[in-house]
């Protein structure tokens, strides 16, 4: 099974779905940055911190009882960073573009950080392209952190683009999995800034056509359950609902997940369970729930 993933939902779903299945996960890097000479990416950590069982199951980015001493230190020095990194977390960035400094390319890099932390799972960025997803809105635009983290998500969102994807490629080992592979998972992530860039990468779309597809929705009832895919959806004219995710994906899937409050939108494409995953339970019968539904397909 390939996973596609962005921050926070995703995650969440795979701290269950580790200990019932094998998968490689493909994660989006659009909102990717370089904090204070490190690149930072901020679904491809969550991703790893999850599988290692040391994500931060407050906040669902960063490492379980971080400290932001250097992130203050440099507030107190005059210089505030876009985001407030952790000190622990800050390791992570410092191996990983040395790493990059040294030639090592992000698929390169991305294994041997994965593997540091004990991850015995494939996790693959979506290419090793710089791609930036960015935000305009009506007072220009702005990278997604930028909008996101700076501005808190207030400014209004007239469109939003993936900077760079045109040049982006797949990277060969995400090709093979591709071609051996026939049962691809969309976890609840962002549709719009974490899933669709993955599926803008040259013709990824193309690639997955046909094989079982299963997506759940990060959608319940009119709103997410955390962040702005809403403001998202709703800027690129889709209804906030399960159903808008329906549309964003389109033909591509073969079954769409939504939570058990929307059960009567259940249709032939449309299956209901309980989707909220507050703790690792919910995540492993969540799991559990998706490999039966793969079966059926
Ligand atoms: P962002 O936070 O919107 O930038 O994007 P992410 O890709 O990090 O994904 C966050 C998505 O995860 C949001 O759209 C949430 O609605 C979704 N999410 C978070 N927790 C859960 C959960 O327990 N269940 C479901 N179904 N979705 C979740």
């Amino acid at each position: 099974m390939i996973v596609l993933s962005g921050g926070t939902g995703t995650p969440k779903l795979l701290m269950g779905l580790k200990e019932i299945a094998d998968f490689s996960v493909v994660v989006n890097t659009a909102e990717d940055i370089w904090i204070s000479g490190n690149k930072i990416c901020p679904d491809i950590d969550s991703v790893i911190y999850a599988l290692a069982g040391i994500i931060d199951e407050e906040k669902w980015w960063g490492i379980r009882g971080d400290t932001f001493r250097t992130s203050e230190m440099l507030k107190n020095l005059g210089f505030e960073e876009l985001m407030k990194v952790g000190d622990l977390d800050r390791a992570t960035h410092i191996l990983r573009s040395e790493l990059l400094r040294n030639g090592l390319s992000l698929v390169q890099a991305t294994k041997a950080v994965a593997r540091a932390y004990g991850v015995s799972h494939e996790v693959f960025p979506m290419c090793n392209e710089d791609v930036a997803t960015t935000i305009v809105t009506p007072r220009g635009e702005m990278h997604f952190q930028e909008f996101w983290v700076k501005e808190k998500g207030l400014p209004e969102v007239l469109d939003i683009y993936f900077r760079g994807i045109e040049r982006a490629r797949i990277p060969e080992e995400v090709r093979k999995l591709l071609k051996d592979d026939d049962e691809i998972l969309i976890g609840p992530s962002n549709p719009i800034t974490s899933i669709l860039p993955i599926l803008s990468v040259e013709d990824f779309r193309n690639r997955i056509r046909g094989k079982k597809v299963i997506a759940v929705s990060p959608i319940i009832g009119d709103s997410p359950v955390s962040g702005p895919a809403g403001k998202f959806m709703k800027a690129k004219g889709y209804e906030v609902s399960p159903l808008g995710v329906l549309r964003v994906y389109g033909d591509l899937i073969s079954a769409l997940v939504v939570d058990e409050r929307d059960s009567g939108l259940v249709s032939e494409k449309i299956f209901a369970t309980k989707t909220i995953m507050r703790d690792k339970d919910d995540a492993i019968r969540l799991s559990e729930y998706i490999l039966k539904l793969f079966d059926r397909l």
